[in-house]
């Protein structure tokens, strides 16, 4: 979810500076996130997933274990961040974002807003967050675009998903399902906003932007990037642009 609200006195036109984008060229990504949701969704079957029985502490745990998993060779720094990085659970009233995660500067660590009620999209959630953590530490200070923050918090889920393809068919079925049912909302709902608001270049800047081009470039990087490269975006080394080359994203729509 978001880190910063801070941002919406910008613009729509401020945002695609931002991120070196110009409508023409988000045009087209967004042109490829609807063909990503068509192939996401095809076949997939999601109904609700019933008691989970999880408690906060074992998500917990089990999202260090996936991202350690998931980057072994980044286990020190990992493990740091999950000691030090205050997760902090909270009551959710209607409406409020699930959780949050706030970067309290250089030379300190995140804190973590959650709430929890024991489905499986928490652990999702979770996971979300912990990536968000884990980019802010390992990216030391420099500045790193909202997109990339949340592509990095989309790994953290994949991680998870990772995990439990390896351990535990029931927990990967359950987290699939809202994995899916997410990209419906990411690739669908929130590509349509973005593709309506580019139409409108002085929209004040709206965070839920950032994420379906976030949520694709997750999915793409992951199919196609080995680990070590992955683990470069949280340490905050390439930009949307930088990906998109890395992808061969220009050639792949020619
Ligand atoms: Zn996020």
């Amino acid at each position: 979810m978001p880190m910063t609200r801070r941002a919406e006195r910008h613009s729509l036109s401020d945002w695609l500076a931002l991120h070196e984008l110009d409508p023409v060229a988000c045009r087209r990504i967004l042109s490829a996130v609807a063909r990503e949701v068509a192939s996401a969704s095809a076949g997939h079957k999601w109904s609700a997933s019933g008691s989970y029985g999880l408690d906060p502490e074992t998500a917990w745990l089990r999202t260090a274990d996936a991202m350690r998993a998931f980057f072994p060779a980044q286990r020190s720094i990992i493990d740091d961040t999950f000691e030090k990085t205050v997760k902090t659970l909270v009551a959710r009233p209607n409406k409020s974002p699930r959780a949050l995660t706030l970067d309290n500067g250089p030379g300190t660590y995140p804190t973590i807003f959650y709430s929890f009620l024991g489905e499986p999209s928490d652990s999702l959630v979770i996971a979300h967050e912990f990536g968000h953590a884990v980019q802010i530490r390992a990216s030391r200070g420099k500045f790193v675009s909202p997109i990339m923050r949340e592509v990095c918090a989309f790994i953290g889920e994949m991680a998870q998903l990772s995990y439990a393809l390896c351990g535990d068919a029931r927990q990967y079925r359950c987290l699939s399902q809202v994995w899916h049912k997410d990209n419906q909302k990411y690739l669908g709902t929130h590509r349509d906003h973005l593709d309506s608001a580019l139409l409108q270049p002085e929209m004040p800047y709206n965070y839920f932007w950032n994420y379906p081009i976030a949520r694709y470039l997750a999915i793409q990087i992951s199919q196609r990037c080995s680990r070590d490269r992955m683990w470069t975006l949280f340490e905050g080394d390439l930009s949307v642009r930088g990906v998109l080359r890395e992808l061969a994203f220009e050639a792949s729509l020619a």
